[in-house]
């Protein structure tokens, strides 16, 4: 097993993480009070006028949550980043923005000291899967304005030789890995998947290109057995996946060669809880619990967040792992904004997929789901597009099938309807899973 990059912090105790993490909440809650505009006066309503009137991280589930819509609503000509922006422009040393729905970008800002820590979260989080030093990696991602940038940089960090091709470039990836020979590659689930079909399609032998390693992240895929058990056939190599969110740092979380959850790299710089997405109650984080998760920033400079709702529907792990780190793991089910109600029962359609794709060589493994209206509370059945695979035919009972073991796994009725190989649409990047 290669070498952890930071055993004393990723082996440390899971007590006396907390001890340390309670002294660092602390100091960032009167750094917050004392430098944040939004956070002074968000606390102050919420009866906390002071940071000594808060209490330690064990009474964090009394502060109130953050939403990026607040932080969105806070921007002003003068200051287009937020008014949780803590520090003056000068001590900034980058700024990422994320897309947003309305066209006016998200700002995230960094300091110095923010960006380091980034760049080492993502060192822990990639070298958990067993990358090290003196390996080529291929990364896929056109980082641009995303903070996905600053997960690169994490190669680099773990003296690995880093060559970036970019998204939309599968001629000059192929090239590489015929070329340069890396042992990892780093991309979504959806790409990883889509370069399968494109390799069969040219006689290019994937599983012999010499790849051992495919580390994918950017949406949930990686983690789902029948996905992962398709990526790995495919590729012939390990599969492990990371996982992060742009307000809060990149690359949070990375899974390790057991391949049983995203261990938190972050451990240190942010504070991971659970919650009913519902009540918005706190969840005992319990092997097996399953909730939102929510984020606190411990030691963030520029722009840090309390209680930040990720809406990122997880399951924890809390059992020891076999490789020796005691960080915390999960796996992400899916996002909650993606979530639909059918009668009464959640439904992630990433989940659907996973369960269309045990159903694999007959299927592809794409999916879509249509519900018929737009709310979020839908009628059953619910409509599911399955595609078929390349030479696969659907026998008359396999729509049935599909049928009953989405309802006995997801408790939900699904309407399957099979289209032919190809029909639905590949990405590059990520895959929608639903068209309303
Ligand atoms: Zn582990």
């Amino acid at each position: 097993m290669p070498a952890m990059l930071e055993p004393e912090v990723e082996t440390r105790s899971a007590d006396e993480q907390f001890q340390l993490d309670v002294r660092h909440f602390r100091r960032q809650l009167a750094y917050l009070v004392d430098r944040s505009p939004f956070y002074r006066e968000k606390l102050a309503k919420a009866g906390f006028p002071s940071a000594e009137a808060i209490g330690g991280l064990d009474r964090i589930a009394d502060l109130p949550f953050t939403e990026k819509q607040e932080i969105r609503a806070s921007c002003t000509a003068e200051n287009p980043i937020g008014a949780h922006l803590a520090v003056p422009r000068d001590q900034l040393v980058r700024i990422y923005s994320t897309s947003g729905t309305t066209g006016t970008p998200s700002y995230i800002p960094l300091t110095r000291q923010d960006l380091d820590n980034w760049v080492t979260t993502s060192a822990r989080s990639y070298s958990a899967s067993g990358i090290s030093a003196g390996e080529t990696i291929v990364s896929t991602y056109n980082a641009g304005p995303f903070v996905a940038g600053a997960a690169l940089a994490a190669f680099d960090r773990l003296g690995m030789c880093h060559v970036p091709v970019g998204t939309g470039n599968t001629e000059r990836l192929m090239a590489a890995l015929r070329l340069l020979k890396p042992t990892a590659v780093v991309m979504t689930p959806s790409y990883a998947s889509h370069l399968i079909e494109w390799a069969a399609e040219r006689g290019f032998d994937l599983q012999s290109s010499g790849v051992r390693r495919v580390l994918v992240a950017g949406e949930p895929g990686g983690g789902e057995p029948a996905m992962r058990a398709r990526l790995e056939a495919g590729w012939g190599a390990k599969v492990t996946e990371a996982m992060g969110i742009g307000d809060i740092g990149v690359s949070l979380w990375g899974e390790c060669e057991e391949r049983d959850g995203m261990h938190l790299g972050g451990r240190g710089f942010v504070y991971p809880e659970l919650i009913d997405p519902a009540t918005g109650d706190a969840l005992a984080m319990e092997d097996g619990a399953s909730g939102e998760l929510v984020l606190t920033h411990l030691r963030h400079e520029a722009a840090p967040l309390l209680r930040f709702r990720t809406r990122d529907h997880v399951t924890v792990r809390t059992s020891p792992c076999p490789c020796g780190r005691t960080a915390l793991r999960l796996h992400c089910i899916g996002r909650t904004d993606d979530m639909l109600i059918v009668r009464g029962v959640n439904v992630f359609p990433s989940a659907i997929r996973e369960i269309v794709g045990e159903f694999a060589p007959t299927v592809s493994g794409a999916i879509l789901v249509r519900p018929a209206t737009a709310d979020v509370s839908q009628e059953p059945p619910l409509p599911v597009v399955v595609e078929l695979a390349r030479a696969g035919e659907p026998d008359g009972g396999l729509a049935e099938r599909i049928r009953e073991r989405l309802r006995a796994a997801l408790v939900f009725s699904a309407a399957v309807e099979f289209v032919p190989f190809g029909t639905l649409e590949r990405s590059e990047y990520k895959s929608k899973l639903v068209r309303h």
